[in-house]
């Protein structure tokens, strides 16, 4: 029994088509939102070009004729009688529609115009005549057996008992704010609109709710973890905070202050920090991380520095002490090198608190480390994990402020739905002093003249990235291809230059000796495959040649671009390739990851973001996330204080609805 046995017509065959489409009651039949919109004017067929589209309407002026084929197809065939002419009309798949079609019935066909055999092959008809108005016909999912024609009845004669199954969520405050129309004059404007004017703000009306409900889901479970959480609620002074601040080699950007007061401001707070740190590479997120990790030290808590790999940990290790000399602020570096008698000692060490920062792998959360008081986890490149390390730390029966930071930017819409419940800052510009990095775009065959370029920043007593060309069948395949690069290179500058390979094939430790020689600069040039480090800070390395560029994702190319243009050096990228001009272009007009990695979203499409599906709690009845951005952002702000100001529990039904979808881990 469902409520749908209240609307007159519909039986048990219909309800089962019903359930098809996701409609299970009244509520769904009247939120069975048309997908889009057609916008119907008569077209004059006497001045239609071939293959143009059309829409006529007319008489029915023969019985419709209809053939199966193919099990399941069908293909029925008629004559219309329009104002201008007799024509033709061939419609697929609409077989069911027979009885509808009789003699003499006013229709409107919807099609592509065959010229030469004044045929329309048709797409859809409407049970209508037009009139000498523009129509907006809206256009639904259907399924087999339920024309649209039947479908809108049943819609229509629900749409009277709405104000019984439709709750409205907008607290009126904001509807006034935004002047929006009611709810359910809404709901009836989307399904039978007149003018696009009213149409519009029916839409704005319905997409604003959607997406101000769901960010408030977000903003209310992010209150209700914190509340839930063991809270730290970090005490010091901040003076001694901008004392550090000052005193650092540079200043500070705006958007890495911005992101160092969103940080602190967290810290501060009684709720658990739980952020999301962006920027691009070479944007100087680490030396936020570290005034963080100095703040939860001054409050006297341990931090600790997660990375991907050890040639990163290593690399950290050294920057960050370099920024503490002359201090009692102790670093640990938990790698797999050291013996089983220092790994201990540094477990014990933490346990004292004697160290006030690890830096490692994500061993560090992994092994069975005690601390002595941790108050901050970091983890740097954070997509190299993939894994939320959350309720790692969780299960340990910690609960640390936790900052993530990520060098492949993501556009905001996709991190807000991605990262869910986190904060996200964002540093937008790179330091300034550093020049540009100039990027061309060759072929294979100007290899002489690349080799010229390389040569003049040898000369210059820079070193260069070479990376060998991508191939994915086969390890050794890709060996091979470092080796002949290597040969030729030698060739050209063996004499004076010295050359390092790097390869997935070497172990561990012959990997990291030869990123250690290149970091000292024993290695002039390091021909590698992408083993390479994202985050590596080479300044003298002033050029990064890629071959076979046509191989690789727009955004993997900007970050081992990112590996150059690390200082106030000019720093250049080759591109080889012969294919895909266009789609490299991109990459010779800007340097902005945020706008490289939305035009690589563009032509990759939605679904493909690091393979990231829309999760129910993402699938909208009437709002899309890409194109109702706009609405979306305004949604998030009011939403935000809408819960920050406490206002919900002004309103019991929207809490109520909120509950409902939450799940607490
Ligand atoms: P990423 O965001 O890619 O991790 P890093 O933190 O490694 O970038 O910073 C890149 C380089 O820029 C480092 O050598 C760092 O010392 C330097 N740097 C960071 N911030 C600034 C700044 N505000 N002014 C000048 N140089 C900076
Ligand atoms: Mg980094």
């Amino acid at each position: 029994m469902s409520n749908l046995d209240f609307i007159s017509g519909i039986g048990p065959k219909t309800k089962e088509r019903l359930f098809k489409l996701n409609i299970n009651n009244i509520y769904d039949l009247i939120t069975h939102y048309p997908f889009r919109y057609q916008t119907l004017k008569r077209s004059d067929l006497l001045s239609l070009r071939a293959n143009d589209k059309v829409i006529i309407d007319g008489a029915v002026d023969s019985k419709p004729l209809v053939i199966y084929f193919k099990r399941k197809m069908n293909k029925m065939t008629f004559r219309l009688r329009t104002n201008q002419m007799l024509v033709k009309v061939i419609i697929y798949n609409r077989a069911f529609l027979i009885n509808h079609l009789t003699l003499n019935k006013m229709i409107t066909v919807i099609g592509k115009w065959d010229l030469f055999k004044n045929t329309i092959m048709a797409s859809d008809i409407i049970f209508e005549e037009l009139n000498n108005d523009l129509k907006i016909e809206p256009v639904y999912h259907l399924t087999s057996n339920l024309p649209k024609k039947s479908l809108k009845n049943y819609i229509l004669k629900a749409l009277p008992l709405a104000s019984k199954y439709i709750d409205d969520y907008l607290p009126p405050l904001l509807a006034k704010k935004y002047r929006l129309i009611d709810k359910l004059t809404a709901i009836g404007i989307v399904h039978s609109p007149t003018t696009e004017s009213e149409l519009k703000r029916a839409l704005l009306r319905l997409k604003y709710e959607e997406l101000f409900i769901f960010i408030l889901k977000i903003e209310y479970l992010k209150l209700k973890k914190q509340k839930i959480n063991y809270q730290q609620q970090k005490i010091f002074e901040i003076t001694k905070a901008n004392y550090f601040i000052d005193n650092l080699p540079f200043k500070l950007t705006s958007d890495q202050m911005q992101s160092v007061n969103d940080i602190i401001t967290d810290l501060k707070s009684p709720t658990r920090m739980n952020r999301l740190l962006q920027g691009d590479v070479g944007s100087g997120k680490t030396v936020v991380a570290v005034i963080a990790i100095y703040a939860n030290y001054l409050a006297g808590y341990q931090s600790a520095l997660m990375v991907p790999t050890e040639v990163l940990a290593n690399q950290h290790y050294h920057n960050i002490n370099d920024l503490f000399k002359n201090t009692n602020f102790k670093i640990g570096l938990l790698t797999g090198k050291l013996t089983k008698k220092k790994k201990d000692m540094l477990y014990q060490e933490l346990a004292k608190g004697e160290i006030d920062l690890i830096i490692g792998t994500h061993a560090l959360i992994q092994t069975k480390v005690d601390y002595y008081k941790l108050g901050l986890v970091i983890t740097d490149e954070q997509h190299r994990f993939g894994v939320n390390q959350r309720s790692n730390l969780k299960d340990k029966g910690l609960e640390p402020d936790v900052l993530y930071m990520s060098a492949t930017p993501i556009p905001r819409t996709f991190a807000l739905t991605i990262y869910g419940d986190m904060d996200i800052s964002s540093i937008k510009t790179i330091p300034k002093g550093r020049k540009k990095i100039k990027t061309y775009l060759k072929k294979r065959t100007d290899i002489k003249e690349i080799l010229e370029i390389i040569k003049k920043e040898l000369v210059l007593g820079h070193q260069i990235y070479v990376i060998a060309p991508l191939i994915e069948e086969s390890d050794l395949l890709e060996l091979e291809n470092v080796n002949k690069l290597k040969h030729q290179f030698s060739l050209a500058f063996g004499k004076f230059y010295q050359i390092g390979v790097l390869h997935g094939k070497m172990n561990y430790q012959a990997k990291e000796q030869m990123m250690e020689k290149f970091i000292n600069q024993k290695i002039d040039i390091l021909i590698s495959t992408t083993v390479i480090e994202v985050g590596i800070d080479v300044p003298n390395a002033t050029m990064m040649v890629i071959f076979d560029a046509d191989r690789f994702g727009l955004s993997t190319i900007h970050q081992l671009r990112g590996r150059v243009g690390r200082s106030s050096k000019q720093s250049y990228c080759i591109l080889i390739s012969n294919l895909e001009k266009e789609r490299l272009k991109i990459l010779t007009t800007t340097n902005d990851g945020f706008i490289i990695s939305e035009k690589d979203f563009k032509l990759r499409g939605q679904g493909d973001l690091f393979g990231v599906e829309q999760s129910g709690d993402m699938i909208f009845k009437i709002a899309d996330l890409k194109k109702d951005y706009k609405i979306l952002l305004k949604a998030k702000e009011d939403a935000r204080e809408f819960v920050n100001q406490n206002q919900l529990n002004d309103y019991p039904h929207i809490k109520k609805e909120l509950e409902k979808s939450i799940n607490l881990d």
